[in-house]
Protein backbone atom coordinates (compact mmCIF):
# COMPACT_ATOMS: atom_id res chain seq x y z
CA UNK A 1 0.00 0.00 0.00
CA UNK A 2 1.60 3.16 -1.09
CA UNK A 3 1.19 6.19 1.43
CA UNK A 4 1.92 9.69 0.67
CA UNK A 5 0.40 13.18 0.13
CA UNK A 6 -2.34 13.86 2.55
CA UNK A 7 -2.11 10.11 4.39
CA UNK A 8 1.30 11.39 5.25
CA UNK A 9 0.97 14.78 6.15
CA UNK A 10 -1.99 12.97 8.52
CA UNK A 11 0.13 10.25 9.88
CA UNK A 12 3.28 13.06 10.13
CA UNK A 13 0.59 15.37 12.79
CA UNK A 14 -0.01 11.99 14.48
CA UNK A 15 2.84 11.39 15.18
CA UNK A 16 3.99 14.57 16.06
CA UNK A 17 1.24 15.08 18.76
CA UNK A 18 1.89 11.26 19.82
CA UNK A 19 5.27 12.17 20.81
CA UNK A 20 4.75 15.62 21.64
CA UNK A 21 1.83 15.86 23.84
CA UNK A 22 3.49 14.02 26.61
CA UNK A 23 6.75 15.88 26.19
CA UNK A 24 4.82 19.33 25.94
CA UNK A 25 2.58 18.14 29.41
CA UNK A 26 5.79 17.64 31.45
CA UNK A 27 7.06 20.75 31.05
CA UNK A 28 3.49 22.93 31.51
CA UNK A 29 1.55 20.69 34.01
CA UNK A 30 3.54 21.57 37.15
CA UNK A 31 3.60 25.52 36.12
CA UNK A 32 -0.27 25.89 35.15
CA UNK A 33 -1.47 23.95 38.52
CA UNK A 34 -2.61 26.22 40.78
CA UNK A 35 -0.79 26.08 43.63
CA UNK A 36 -2.46 25.06 46.76
CA UNK A 37 -2.24 28.13 49.41
CA UNK A 38 -2.55 26.66 53.08
CA UNK A 39 -4.50 28.70 54.91
CA UNK A 40 -1.82 30.53 57.11
CA UNK A 41 -3.57 31.99 59.30
CA UNK A 42 -5.34 28.47 60.51
CA UNK A 43 -2.01 26.94 61.01
CA UNK A 44 -0.70 29.83 63.09
CA UNK A 45 -3.86 29.83 65.35
CA UNK A 46 -3.53 25.73 66.05
CA UNK A 47 0.09 26.45 66.74
CA UNK A 48 -1.18 28.96 69.79
CA UNK A 49 -3.76 26.60 70.59
CA UNK A 50 -0.94 23.90 71.06
CA UNK A 51 1.44 26.46 72.98
CA UNK A 52 -1.69 27.37 75.04
CA UNK A 53 -2.61 23.36 75.99
CA UNK A 54 0.80 22.35 76.38
CA UNK A 55 1.42 24.89 78.73
CA UNK A 56 -1.78 24.21 81.09
CA UNK A 57 -0.56 20.38 80.81
CA UNK A 58 2.65 21.27 81.81
CA UNK A 59 1.13 23.54 84.57
CA UNK A 60 -0.91 21.02 85.78
CA UNK A 61 1.71 18.31 86.00
CA UNK A 62 4.20 20.31 87.97
CA UNK A 63 1.10 21.67 90.57
CA UNK A 64 2.18 25.09 88.72
CA UNK A 65 0.36 28.51 90.15
CA UNK A 66 -0.62 31.17 87.70
CA UNK A 67 2.66 33.48 87.85
CA UNK A 68 4.52 30.70 88.21
CA UNK A 69 7.49 30.43 85.99
CA UNK A 70 7.34 28.27 82.82
CA UNK A 71 10.53 26.25 81.48
CA UNK A 72 9.85 26.21 77.64
CA UNK A 73 12.79 23.10 77.03
CA UNK A 74 10.59 21.28 79.02
CA UNK A 75 7.37 21.86 76.88
CA UNK A 76 8.63 22.47 73.48
CA UNK A 77 11.65 20.13 72.02
CA UNK A 78 11.79 15.81 71.63
CA UNK A 79 9.96 13.80 73.94
CA UNK A 80 8.20 17.18 74.84
CA UNK A 81 4.09 18.49 74.56
CA UNK A 82 5.32 20.33 71.17
CA UNK A 83 8.00 17.54 69.58
CA UNK A 84 9.37 20.92 67.34
CA UNK A 85 9.73 24.28 67.43
CA UNK A 86 6.79 25.79 65.46
CA UNK A 87 6.68 28.81 63.64
CA UNK A 88 4.22 31.30 61.97
CA UNK A 89 3.86 30.36 58.35
CA UNK A 90 4.07 34.02 57.75
CA UNK A 91 6.08 35.60 60.70
CA UNK A 92 8.55 32.84 61.72
CA UNK A 93 9.98 31.16 64.42
CA UNK A 94 10.38 34.97 66.21
CA UNK A 95 6.39 35.63 65.87
CA UNK A 96 5.64 34.04 69.27
CA UNK A 97 6.22 35.96 72.65
CA UNK A 98 6.45 32.82 75.06
CA UNK A 99 5.28 33.60 78.77
CA UNK A 100 7.93 33.21 81.13
CA UNK A 101 5.13 32.56 83.59
CA UNK A 102 2.02 30.52 83.95
CA UNK A 103 -0.17 33.20 82.15
CA UNK A 104 -4.04 33.82 83.65
CA UNK A 105 -6.95 32.17 81.95
CA UNK A 106 -7.71 33.57 78.77
CA UNK A 107 -4.18 34.80 78.37
CA UNK A 108 -2.76 33.42 75.74
CA UNK A 109 1.21 31.65 77.03
CA UNK A 110 2.47 32.49 73.07
CA UNK A 111 0.90 35.11 71.22
CA UNK A 112 1.68 35.97 67.42
CA UNK A 113 2.42 38.83 67.29
CA UNK A 114 0.38 39.54 64.39
CA UNK A 115 -3.11 40.73 65.86
CA UNK A 116 -4.81 39.24 62.73
CA UNK A 117 -2.99 35.58 64.22
CA UNK A 118 -5.76 36.17 67.66
CA UNK A 119 -7.59 33.21 68.25
CA UNK A 120 -11.48 34.32 68.93
CA UNK A 121 -13.10 33.31 71.81
CA UNK A 122 -9.93 32.64 74.41
CA UNK A 123 -11.24 33.55 77.37
CA UNK A 124 -11.51 29.67 79.12
CA UNK A 125 -8.04 29.03 76.95
ZN1 LIG B 1 1.00 34.22 63.26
Amino acid sequence: MKTSGFFTLVRYIFTTIIVGLPVIGLFTVGRFRPKTVPNTKAICLINQRNFQQAVRSYADKHSLKIGDPIDWTKIMGPGNYIEQVRECPIHGTSAYDYSTTVPPIGTLAAPCKDPAHKPPNIEEW
